[in-house]
């Protein structure tokens, strides 16, 4: 309890240090602020070990596959690519996620998937639309075949393998960018993988990229030729 009323505390200190010196990141810091509460009493290490326990479960999941793709922006030119890269990235996933439906499907059993997405207001409607355009003109690598045609929207908050998906976000985030492996080690064992390297997930950056997302990928690309 000590801990919680330090938190809230130092929190709206800071709120009225922020009110007065800068209106765009106090709005931002009070949003942080309402969305991370209901977790102040827990410590740092607390919060971490609920995560990490989280990961290890989902790294048990034998039946679950993790499909990302991991933009680094200072390597993605939008002009070359004609695409922004949030739109890249999601036709990337859908790819693959198709492609994965595709591989598990026999001629008498098609297997068919349903795509779930975070109801977030500012890509809701882009969304929907990228995937009518996929399911008419396929995406720039495949025709889309095997995922149900009605994009699915939901509240992220109320539904917990959404914020599983989040965790995973996190987890690849973090090991990409502070180079911490904890989460992303156990979470990268579900990353799909076709005869035994990694397909699922690929992160965009430069060709020299030694991280184990490239050197999974690399290994792949060598399977192939
Ligand atoms: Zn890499």
């Amino acid at each position: 309890m000590q801990s919680y009323r330090m938190v809230m505390q130092y929190r709206t200190k800071e709120l009225y240090r922020l009110q007065r010196a800068d209106n765009r990141q106090y709005k931002q810091t009070k949003k942080n602020f309402r969305k991370t509460y209901p977790y102040i009493h827990l410590t740092r290490e607390e919060r971490y070990e609920i995560i990490k326990k989280i990961a290890e479960v989902v790294s048990q999941w034998r039946f679950a596959r993790v499909f990302a793709e991991c933009v680094d922006k200072v390597h993605f030119d939008p002009a070359r690519r004609l695409r922004t890269v949030d739109e890249q990235a999601f036709e990337q996933v859908v790819s693959r996620f198709e492609h994965f439906l595709h591989a598990i499907s026999t001629p008498d059993n098609k297997i068919y998937g349903l795509l779930i997405h975070d109801n977030n207001e500012t890509v809701a409607r882009r969304h929907t639309v990228l995937m009518k355009r996929f399911h008419q003109r396929g995406t720039l690598w495949t025709d889309v075949n095997h995922i149900i045609e009605t994009p699915l929207f939901v509240d992220s908050e109320l539904t917990s393998m959404v914020q599983i998906a989040d965790m995973v976000a996190y987890a690849l985030r973090r090991y990409l960018e502070n180079g911490e492996s904890g989460l992303f080690d156990l979470i990268f064992t579900r990353a799909d993988k076709r005869q035994g390297a990694v397909v699922g997930v690929r992160h965009f950056t430069h060709n020299q990229c030694r991280c184990q997302i490239c050197e999974a990928h690399r290994t792949n690309k060598e399977k192939l030729v």
